[in-house]
């Protein structure tokens, strides 16, 4: 997936990678996976069956500490609203 009009050299990716402390590539950034992790907050919650977008956002959680914590409080929220 490409994330918009932004081009980096190889070498600021590296640099970034490196800054960031990964050594694989995350298909979804964080502001890619803040717009759909309500959808996958829902999803899972509702048993839904799984998308690809809905992959992608689980996997950038389980490498990104900071958007599980906007997860966990968003499922928080939803579940008090069930
Ligand atoms: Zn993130």
């Amino acid at each position: 997936m490409k994330t918009g009009d932004q081009r980096l050299t190889s070498e600021q990716v590296g640099s970034i990678v490196t800054m960031l402390g990964l050594t694989t590539d995350r298909e979804f950034n964080c502001n890619e996976c803040l717009q759909h992790v309500s959808e996958f907050a829902e999803c899972q919650l509702a048993n839904k069956p799984v998308t690809e977008v809905i992959a992608s956002v689980e996997q950038h959680l389980a490498l990104c500490p900071e958007c599980r914590e906007e997860y966990e409080a968003l499922r928080k929220i939803l579940e008090a609203g069930q």
